[in-house]
């Protein structure tokens, strides 16, 4: 865990509310006891500890809490900051965040949640080692207006005077019962027009149809997930040439896919396919707050169930990199960087 622990990391994958540390949580949850008296969880029953699980539907009524608790500008800004402060000091280098816009009447606009994250993250990148870049995210389950709603809202940001740089593109999450990707289609087009790139939760769940759908389109750049895409491990031949084809990078997550059940052990991960096909894929932790993890922890645990050198590591770190959402330049800037720590991490 050391050695993961002083490896220059990527971090690709990480919704912002299921980020949230226990501590942070604990904040919240004082703060909100101090205003309405209900019987609100305690900061454990809100992250899945080691050896516990929790079905994928019990993770979301999980975030159902957890935005409940984030009502208000104040308490966006500060857990932005919270966790953009808890990657830096877990040596990432560079994170893209994803987030779903969100408003509270007479409290927040969808406009004003955007700019606070934006804001926290700019501020944080003045005082810490870290990069910082921001997904927006559509959430499945609440239908193709809103997926509308944020596309313009993702346009509107990326030529924004002062936040330009920060906004690299979609994402597409939420509960992966709820709905059909393919009726999103026509949005993902919109924005690859717009240049934005589209990061999307692919075959989270077996659901070959739709993930065929998505794919054959060519507009993804990264999948979240995948887990049923190899034959190995359930998908398809047919799945498996679209993903080579357009070489499409995979972020996984080894933790919230063995806590949620949708891969049985670590030592059955779907990454094990993928690096025997040589295959880019990309560590990540997607909630790690509610999975109590970080990443130092998701490379140990890679390290451990699949017996990985250091070397295999630092190669994951370096691969990490094309994997951005970043110009050519910016790219080159990073793997630079990255190759720089390395070299005093050995
Ligand atoms: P937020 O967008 O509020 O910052 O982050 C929490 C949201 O991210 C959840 O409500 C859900 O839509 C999405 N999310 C977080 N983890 C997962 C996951 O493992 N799978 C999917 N499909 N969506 C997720």
């Amino acid at each position: 865990l050391t050695y993961c622990k002083r490896l220059p990391k990527i971090e690709l994958h990480a919704h912002l509310t299921g980020s949230l540390s226990d501590e942070t949580v604990l904040k919240l949850l004082n703060s909100k006891l101090k205003c309405v008296h209900v019987n609100l969880p305690k900061s454990a029953e809100v992250t899945i500890r080691r050896g516990h699980r929790r079905t994928l539907e019990e993770c979301f009524q999980i975030f159902g809490i957890l935005h409940y608790l984030i009502d208000n500008l104040e308490t966006v800004k500060n857990i932005t900051r919270d966790v953009i402060q808890e990657f830096a000091s877990d040596n990432v280098k560079y994170l893209e965040l994803r987030t779903t816009p969100k408003s509270v009447p007479n409290k927040m606009t969808k406009k004003d949640y955007i700019e606070t994250v934006l804001e926290a993250i700019l501020q944080e990148m003045k005082t810490n080692c870290i990069t910082v870049r921001l997904l927006l995210s559509i959430d499945r389950s609440r239908g193709i207006d809103d997926a509308w709603n944020t596309l313009q809202l993702a346009k509107e940001y990326k030529t924004h005077e002062i936040y330009k740089n920060l906004i690299c593109g979609l994402d597409v999450s939420g509960n992966p019962a709820c709905g059909n990707l393919t009726n999103y289609i026509p949005v993902l087009e919109e924005a690859k027009k717009c240049g934005l790139k589209l990061a999307i939760h692919l075959a989270e769940i077996p659901n070959e149809a739709e993930t065929l759908a998505v794919l054959r389109t060519g507009l993804v750049d990264r999948i979240g997930h995948g887990t049923f895409i190899h034959p190995s491990s359930g998908g398809s031949q047919e799945l498996l040439y679209y993903v080579q084809h357009y070489h499409l990078p995979l972020e996984l997550c080894l933790s919230s896919n063995v806590k949620c059940g949708t891969v049985k052990n670590i030592e059955d991960h779907h990454l094990a396919h993928w690096r025997k096909e040589n295959h880019p894929v990309i560590i990540c932790t997607d909630d790690k707050g509610v999975f109590s993890t970080s990443l130092s922890e998701e490379f140990h645990l890679c390290a451990e169930a699949f017996n990985l050198s250091q070397n295999e590591l630092n190669e994951l770190c370096i691969t990490a990199v094309e994997a951005t959402f970043q110009s050519q330049h910016e790219k080159q800037k990073l793997a630079q960087l990255i190759q720089n720590e390395l070299k005093s991490c050995t």
